[in-house]
C-alpha cells in the first residue's frame, strides 16, 4: 500500500528474539543512527505487570486486568540509559527491571486482553513510520508490514552471561539460576497461544553469539538503508 503522510522516506524496523539477545541495545543504537524512534515493547509488558502486582491482580483475572488497563497511561520517553517509561506519569523505569517483575512478566504477556491493548498502542506509535521496535511478536503480529525484520538470537549460556554482568550487587542470583530463569521465560514466550515468540518467515535471523554489538548494529543499518533506497 502507498505510504501515508508523505513518509515514504522512512521505514519501520522490527527486532524480535528471546530474552537477553541484545535487542534493546541494538535497537536503540540503530534508531540513533537512523534518527528513528526506539520503542521497547518489553518495557510496556513489564509496566503492566508491575501495575497488576501492585493491585494484587493475577494474570488470569481478565476483568480486573481490563479495568486496570482502561485507566493505565503508558508513556515512553528517551532517557539517560535508553528509554524511560512512565505509568500515569510515575517514572517506573527502574522498578520494572526488578526480579519480581521479570519472573512474572511472561504470565501477564500471555493474557489476551493485555496483548490486545498493548499491540494497539504499539501500532499507533508506528503509524507514521521511522520506528525501531523490539519485542517478541513485532514482525509477526504488531507490525507484519515492517520493511526490515530481524530475529536476533544467541545461545542461552551467552545470554545469561551478558545479563549476569549487567546485574547490580543487590540482585543475588547465580549464573546457573539466571540461565534457568531465562530458559523458562523463553519457553513460556514460545509456547503461549497468542502471538508466541517465533521468527517471522520474512525475518533475517542474526545469531549475535559471535558478533559484537557494533557488527549487529551495522548489519541492521545496512539492511535498512538498502530497503530505504528500494522504497524511493
Ligand atoms: O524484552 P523484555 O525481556 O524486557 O520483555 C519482557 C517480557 O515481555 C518477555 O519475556 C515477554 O514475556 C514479554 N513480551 C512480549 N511481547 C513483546 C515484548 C515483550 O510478550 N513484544
Amino acid at each position: 500500500m502507498a505510504q501515508q503522510d508523505g513518509d515514504s522516506d522512512r521505514i519501520n524496523i522490527a527486532i524480535d528474539g528471546p530474552a537477553g539477545a541484545g535487542k534493546s541495545t541494538v535497537a536503540r543504537m540503530v534508531a540513533g543512527q537512523l534518527g528513528y524512534v526506539y520503542i521497547d515493547t518489553g518495557a510496556m509488558y513489564r509496566a503492566v505487570t508491575l501495575s497488576a502486582q501492585r493491585l494484587s491482580i493475577t494474570a488470569e483475572q481478565d476483568d480486573n486486568l481490563a479495568e486496570m488497563l482502561e485507566s493505565l497511561q503508558i508513556r515512553l520517553a528517551p532517557g539517560e540509559s535508553g528509554q524511560s517509561i512512565f505509568v500515569n506519569d510515575e517514572d517506573v523505569t527502574a522498578l520494572i527491571r526488578s526480579r519480581d517483575v521479570t519472573r512474572q512478566v511472561s504470565y501477564f504477556a500471555a493474557s489476551g486482553i493485555v496483548r490486545q491493548v498493548l499491540s494497539t498502542m504499539q501500532r499507533e506509535f508506528a503509524i507514521r513510520k521511522g520506528v525501531v521496535m523490539d519485542g517478541r511478536d513485532i514482525g509477526t503480529h504488531v507490525l507484519p508490514d515492517a520493511e526490515v525484520k530481524v530475529f536476533l538470537t544467541a545461545s542461552v549460556e551467552e545470554r545469561a552471561l551478558r545479563r549476569y554482568k549487567e546485574l547490580s550487587d543487590d540482585n543475588i542470583i547465580s549464573l546457573k539460576q539466571l540461565e534457568a530463569e531465562i530458559a523458562e521465560r523463553d519457553q513460556l514466550d514460545e509456547q503461549r497461544d497468542i502471538s508466541p515468540l517465533i521468527r517471522a518467515l520474512d525475518a533475517i535471523e542474526l545469531d549475535s553469539s559471535g558478533m559484537t554489538i557494533l557488527e549487529v548494529v551495522e548489519t541492521i543499518v545496512k539492511l535498512s538503508r538498502t530497503k530505504l533506497a528500494e522504497a524511493k
